[in-house]
């Protein structure tokens, strides 16, 4: 098997970029060694990042844009300078564009009320697809209830891909907004952004480019992009939780209102009314999450180091060869088959619940998920209940690779003699 799958020389060591990490080398079951594959949920931090936050609270803590003391001051560079750190990462056309949320939802929540809210009406349309997260779907549905707008959405094929052929149908003057995944969290395929940024474009809608499994995995540029809204989450690569962006561009930010109201987000306050602080400001109400924006930052400069050109590379590769290891396991079928792909797979095994799966295979130390991964709609549309999910990031190897399989068949074995 090893002999037919390529070289894995893309000036990427994760052997030795496994060492950052040190939740990499526990055992959560003794003797098992943790195979860490649920890296589309959620990723593992490197020390760099773990440090940089325990010595912003060791050495820099104080609240931020407010006292003038010295440590308020050094708080704020900290925090700013996460900021610039982001711009400089995604290519954003400024930074006054950039806004901390707490993660992509907060960041699709605050479009659709900050931007959505006054714009959509009766007789639109809010354009998805069907392979969107709930937190690009869900947000929508509650806009479009508030304001009469309606949904349309682009289908997804066999194969998962979009049928691009319905565009011409589903893009119309009518369409507001269209809010679409670069890459699918259930699928792995990355969509055709460019392409379709321009066709939205080219019929007046704006675009919202939920980018929450593309900015941890590969270059992307906002600018070359021209998309209009850009949302990711800082746990996704490498960063905290809890904290997330909103990339918007200058003309968009332009006609956005505040969502939340509050301290940080006012330049006047009298008892009977308030004006707004400039951006980004004016959409980051209250006290942020400093330490998570400082985390976000040393996360940042930690990919940069590595080279997101070569972990798209890496887990290409990884992933063609996930596919051709799992095609050998009896009875498993592989959802997702795009010509450009991730590093997510998804499967399902006939025979097996998907949740009983994932609670054999951690028996093996190997975590996977297993669940609609937040697709309901998508699991309806190819018939099944629920799927595992194996997503891989840089510092996997194809030793994990072999101890996904080697599971995966022992759990097939159980099963098939199980169902008799
Ligand atoms: N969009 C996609 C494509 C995702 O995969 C996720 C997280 N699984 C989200 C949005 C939501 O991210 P968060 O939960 O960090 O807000």
């Amino acid at each position: 098997m090893r002999a037919s799958v390529p070289s894995f020389d893309f000036g990427l060591d994760p052997v030795a970029l496994r060492r950052d990490f040190p939740i990499l080398a526990r055992e959560v079951h003794p003797g098992r060694p943790l195979v860490y594959l649920d890296n589309a949920s959620t990723t593992q931090k490197p020390l760099v990042v773990i440090e940089a936050m325990a010595e912003h609270y060791r050495e820099t803590n104080a609240n931020v844009h407010r006292a003038v003391y010295r440590l308020a001051e050094i708080a704020t560079d900290a925090y700013e300078g996460a900021r610039r750190a982001v711009a400089r990462f995604i290519h954003a056309p400024n930074e006054h564009g950039v806004i901390f949320t707490s993660g992509a939802t907060a960041s699709i929540n605050l479009v659709a009320h900050a931007w959505g809210q006054p714009r959509c009406k009766a007789g639109d349309v809010i354009l998805l697809t069907e392979m969107e997260h709930h937190s690009n779907l869900v947000p929508w549905q509650m806009l479009a209830a508030r304001t009469g707008a309606t949904l349309a959405f682009v289908p997804v094929n066999d194969i998962g891909e979009l049928e691009l052929e319905s565009l011409d149908r589903l893009l119309t003057p009518r369409v507001r907004l269209f809010a679409f995944t670069h890459v699918s969290n259930v699928l792995g395929t990355v969509n055709p952004v460019r392409d379709l940024i321009t066709r939205a474009h080219a019929v007046g809608a704006a675009v919202l480019l939920d980018a929450a499994q593309s900015v941890p995995h590969m270059p992307v540029d906002c600018r070359a992009l021209d998309c209009d809204f850009l949302v990711f989450s800082g746990h996704k690569m490498c960063g905290p939780t809890g904290i997330g962006v909103l990339a918007v561009k200058p003309e968009r930010l332009e006609e956005m209102d505040p969502f939340l109201g509050g301290g940080e987000m006012i330049s006047r306050v009298t008892l009977e009314q308030a004006t707004w602080a400039e951006p980004p400001h004016k959409f980051e109400a209250g006290t942020p999450h400093v330490a998570g924006a400082v985390g976000l930052g040393a996360a940042v400069a930690y990919l940069e180091g590595i080279g997101l050109e070569a972990i798209h590379a890496y887990e290409r590769a990884l992933a063609a060869y996930v596919m051709a290891r799992l095609e050998t396991v009896p009875g498993l079928r592989i959802h997702g088959r795009a010509t450009a792909r991730s590093g997510v797979v998804s499967f399902s095994l006939e025979g097996a619940h998907p949740h009983d799966i994932a609670q054999l295979l951690d028996q093996d130390g190997v975590a996977i998920r297993g669940g609609h991964l937040c697709a309901q709609p998508l699991m309806r549309k190819r018939g099944v209940p629920a799927l595992n999910r194996a997503s891989f990031y840089f510092y996997n190897t194809r030793d994990d690779v072999d101890a996904l399989v080697r599971s995966v068949l022992r759990a097939q074995e159980f099963f098939a003699r199980a169902n008799g």
